[in-house]
């Protein structure tokens, strides 16, 4: 695991291009399905709590994430690319948060997160180990093979 502090909600909430954008119900279908992690206090694990709708996670985070070190609203089955905004003519991504330095933006957590190898991770329940020799999100455990790269 990389020496790189993991970037909260909290500081994340500051930037309010993300603000707006994480304040955004997003698209979703019946079947997508939603998990918040949280983080009671820094040193703590992460706590996991299951949500049928966006709507739902987001009423529970915004109730309690003031009392929490962290929290994520993770996007089990869809991939969300970052934040979008005009430059001029052409749209891109917000580069503040893509590019934010030492983290990948996980199309899952939503969020820029670290990415490394796991020999357990929290995301993976009972006998399921994580292939060590494969980078993963420090949070909710994607593989960095397989998603998107969005520079
Ligand atoms: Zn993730």
């Amino acid at each position: 695991m990389s020496k790189v502090k993991q970037v909260t909600l909290a500081e994340l909430l500051e930037d309010p291009v993300y603000r707006q954008w994480f304040n955004q119900p997003p698209a979703e279908t019946e079947f997508t399905r939603w998990r918040v992690y949280v983080k009671v206090k820094k040193k703590a694990a992460w706590a996991k709590r299951d949500f049928v709708t966006w709507k739902k996670a987001f009423k529970f985070l915004a109730k309690n994430s003031r009392a929490w070190y962290d929290c994520v609203l993770v996007c089990r089955n869809n991939a969300y690319r970052p934040p979008v905004i005009r430059v001029g003519r052409k749209r891109q991504y917000y580069s503040p948060i893509v590019n934010w330095p030492g983290r990948v933006w996980c199309p899952h957590c939503r969020r820029p997160t670290i990415f490394g190898w796991f020999a357990t991770h929290h995301a993976f329940s009972g006998t399921f180990r994580p292939l060590p020799w494969r980078k993963r999100c420090s949070i909710c455990g994607i593989a960095q093979e397989a998603i998107k790269e969005y520079k």
